[in-house]
């Protein structure tokens, strides 16, 4: 197992598998893990920067912070919307 599989892992274990992000359950196949803090605005590796996200919100968010992919989803609200169950 290598060294990113086991932290995926634990952050699962950890955080549960819901989307910190949409607030939706993450089928375990579906699950990316996100860095809050992206790395290329200095985001770590480590725990308190790893969360659980789904592939549709994981892919939207890219190398946003939160706060940007926020911004994003307000100005886009079809995209929100089609995210409700
Ligand atoms: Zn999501």
């Amino acid at each position: 197992m290598s060294e990113w599989s086991g932290k995926r892992d634990e952050v699962i274990r950890l955080r549960g598998q819901v989307c910190y992000l949409c607030g939706e359950h993450v089928p375990m196949d579906d699950i990316h893990i996100d860095h809050r803090i992206p790395r290329i605005h200095g985001g770590s590796n480590d725990f308190d920067n790893l969360y659980v996200s789904c592939s549709t919100c994981n892919l939207q968010k890219g190398s946003k912070s939160v706060d940007e992919f926020k911004t994003v989803v307000m100005n886009d609200l079809d995209w929100f919307i089609s995210l409700q169950p």
